[in-house]
């Protein structure tokens, strides 16, 4: 009896683990968020344009950005683009990239990167007018002198989320509303992606119900970019299947599944 008990349970939270997806508007079945790292130009010259022709919103995580790419920035934020925080020198680990030591994430502690993010903020604010931001960690990783700094980050209310770098199966499957917001998985992708992989990424997170969050670099440009023709072909399919996902941005998708914290059924 016990054990028929048990198994009855287990097969219960199993399909409600399966289908406790998030309760997205319209009844869409998944979030899409699609995330530009690095305030890279090929991003205003490419993504920001393939966004716009689409009525959609992408989240652009910024370390310093090019002086004269300043009106552009300020332009995609009037326009509802969500600027978000990547600090400013994007100090990474010394093994990642070769740059001068001290801007490397081994010559910080966790103050001295606190001190930046906020700092960083104060420029996203002269740039969108809003006083909170989110974050993404440079190169995915969160030490500063070897100690993690998320849960300081977390205390300090620094940010609203962080994003990272990885998505599970699981992930997409996940209630967004329960998620931790300083652990957002992302989904990063090789420079040969074709637009049917992209799209793979969205119907996982539409079989899963929960939220798939691309993570691009250079569009068309600059580094560890996608083409323009597959980021393009991403977008029209996210256009056609407009009431099956719903595109929007990070903080968008997060502020939405706070507000409605009861899970699919
Ligand atoms: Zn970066």
């Amino acid at each position: 009896m016990r054990t028929l008990l048990a198994l009855a349970l287990s097969l219960v939270c199993g399909v409600s683990a399966a289908s406790a997806g998030t309760q997205w508007p319209n009844s869409a079945k998944a979030a899409v968020v699609l995330t530009y790292d690095d305030a890279l130009t090929s991003q205003l010259d490419h993504a920001v344009p393939a966004l716009d022709a689409a009525g959609f919103k992408g989240t652009f995580f910024l370390p310093g950005p090019k002086l004269a790419d300043i009106p552009r920035w300020r332009a995609a934020a009037a326009e509802g683009h969500e600027l978000a925080n990547h600090t400013i020198f994007h100090a990474c680990p010394a093994s990642n990239y070769s740059t001068d030591r001290r801007y490397t994430s081994e010559a910080y502690t966790p103050a001295s990167m606190l001190k930046e993010i906020e700092q960083q903020n104060v420029l996203l604010t002269a740039l969108d007018g809003k006083l909170t931001h989110g974050f993404a960690t440079p190169c995915g990783q969160s030490k500063a002198g070897g100690v993690d700094y998320l849960e300081a980050l977390r205390a300090s209310k620094l940010v609203t989320y962080v994003r990272g770098v990885y998505t599970s199966p699981e992930d997409l499957r996940a209630s967004v509303a329960q998620m931790d917001p300083m652990h957002v998985p992302s989904r990063g992708f090789d420079e040969q992606v074709t637009g049917a992989q992209l799209i793979e990424f969205a119907k996982e997170a539409e079989a899963g119900g929960g939220m798939a969050v691309y993570l691009f670099h250079g569009v068309a440009g600059d580094y560890l970019q996608v083409s323009d023709s597959a980021h393009r072909e991403l977008i029209a399919w996210l256009a056609a299947h407009r009431s099956e996902v719903w595109v929007t941005t990070l903080q968008g998708a997060l502020d939405w599944a706070k507000a409605h914290p009861n899970p699919r059924r």
